[in-house]
């Protein structure tokens, strides 16, 4: 049986399941093969031209496409509500081939302190080096965004909600104001997951994501995606298949295989994050909480108007220091402590050995990352399960 054509009619749940799907599922098959394949033969070598000159459907060589990657680009293009979608090795392909692909040296690029770490790093550490100038503004000061936006702008890129505080940015304002100087605006989407959040609905150009977090939701494929429009993400395109930093066909076929059931996984995360939030809010070891969720977060109005759920993430600071941190996470019998997150069981750690390992002590708190912060990954566990677990280790602290 084929997937539905008109994919576009039915909801994000049942997209999840069927889109992207129906043009490889081969001889009755009903789930997309993984075509561990480095390249593709035609006979006739005036097909094989045709191919490879995009005057007709087909693949030449992995590198470029490979009908795995296109049934899981597919996907995310389509539960993203964008024209194209090209796919990479990692998150942090996404990232740097994007930025690479349009910025040339002279060139200004103006986003946010709370990027992904690694996000970071390309902003301090690899950017200038090819002379693009980077203006890194703090993150929920919308007006002072905009008034260095108005200072001239190539990419705007954003990154909502933040890692790992879960601040929140106002997409469609900031985007605004990133079109008014001709800036190409993007918008790390990988917290949120197209379930949650549409960037490009709300006036981004590119969305991005880390596939091996909650899209693949697994942990056990590394992954990256950009959608937007076709223009631009031919351009990315072409930097990546030139450059090489391409998805491999079995992680493609795991993520494809994760997606199926992303809205299930979400829907549930939403739920259980927000109850955990609330139930973390209210303990006595527990200083605070950051989550979009909650109406003590800063920001808690622009997450309702731009988001359909506030997602598994959270972080919460204890009462104490590191070593309280180090007391305390030990005891967890339902988290996993690791470098991770997005996947269907709990995962905490401290920034420091997450999300910010490349920064120093220093960078850290400059950033106004406290050390006695922890981040929670939300699994699926039986949330009143997960209540217990964080009620003993935190007993007597
Ligand atoms: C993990 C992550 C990345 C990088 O993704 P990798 O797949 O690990 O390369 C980028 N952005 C965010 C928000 C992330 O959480």
């Amino acid at each position: 049986m084929k997937s539905p054509r008109d994919i576009q009619q039915f909801s994000r749940a049942t997209q999840a399941l069927w889109a992207g799907e129906d043009a490889y599922l081969v001889e009755g098959a009903t789930q997309v093969p993984i075509v561990q394949s480095v390249a593709f033969g035609y006979d006739g070598l005036d097909e094989w031209l045709d191919v490879a000159l995009g005057h007709k459907p087909g693949h030449i060589y992995s590198r470029n496409t490979n009908p795995t990657l296109h049934a899981f680009e597919e996907k995310v293009r389509i539960l993203e509500r964008g024209e194209a979608a090209t796919s990479f090795a990692s998150g942090m392909a996404a990232v740097s081939n994007t930025l690479f692909a349009f910025l040339k040296p002279g060139d200004r690029v103006v986003s946010v302190k709370d990027t992904y770490g690694g996000t970071n790093k390309i902003f301090t550490e690899f950017l200038p080096k090819m002379g693009v100038e980077v203006a890194l503004l703090d993150t929920t000061d919308f007006a002072a965004i905009e008034l260095e936006i108005q200072k001239g702008c190539n990419i705007l890129y954003l990154e909502t909600p933040t890692n790992p505080t879960l601040k929140v940015i106002d997409i469609e304002r900031l985007a605004r104001a990133g079109h008014a100087v001709g800036a190409i605006v993007v918008t790390d989407n990988t917290f949120a997951t197209p379930i949650n959040q549409n960037p490009l609905g709300l006036g981004s150009d590119i969305v991005l994501h880390s596939a091996s977090k909650f899209l693949g939701g697994h942990a056990d494929a590394l992954g990256g995606i950009i959608c937007g429009s076709q223009e631009l993400v031919q351009q990315v395109y072409h930097y990546r298949e030139i450059t090489g930093a391409a998805l491999d066909p079995f992680a493609a076929y795991l993520l494809l295989r994760g997606m199926k059931t992303l809205d299930l996984r979400i829907e549930r995360q939403n739920a259980s994050a927000l109850k955990i939030a609330h139930w973390l809010e209210a303990h006595p070891a527990i200083e605070r909480v950051y989550y979009p969720g909650l109406e003590s977060h800063p920001q808690h109005e622009v997450a309702r108007r731009q988001m359909r759920g506030f997602g598994g993430m959270m972080s919460f600071v204890m009462k104490g220091d590191y070593e309280t941190v180090k007391t305390v996470l030990p005891r967890l019998k339902l988290a996993h402590r690791a470098a991770n997150l997005g996947s269907v069981e709990t995962i905490v750690g401290p920034p420091a050995t997450t999300s910010h390992v490349e920064c120093t002590l220093e960078e850290r708190a400059a950033m106004g990352i406290p050390e006695a912060l922890v981040r929670y990954s939300t699994g699926i566990e039986n949330v009143n399960d997960l209540i217990g677990d964080l009620e003993q280790a935190l007993a007597g602290v």
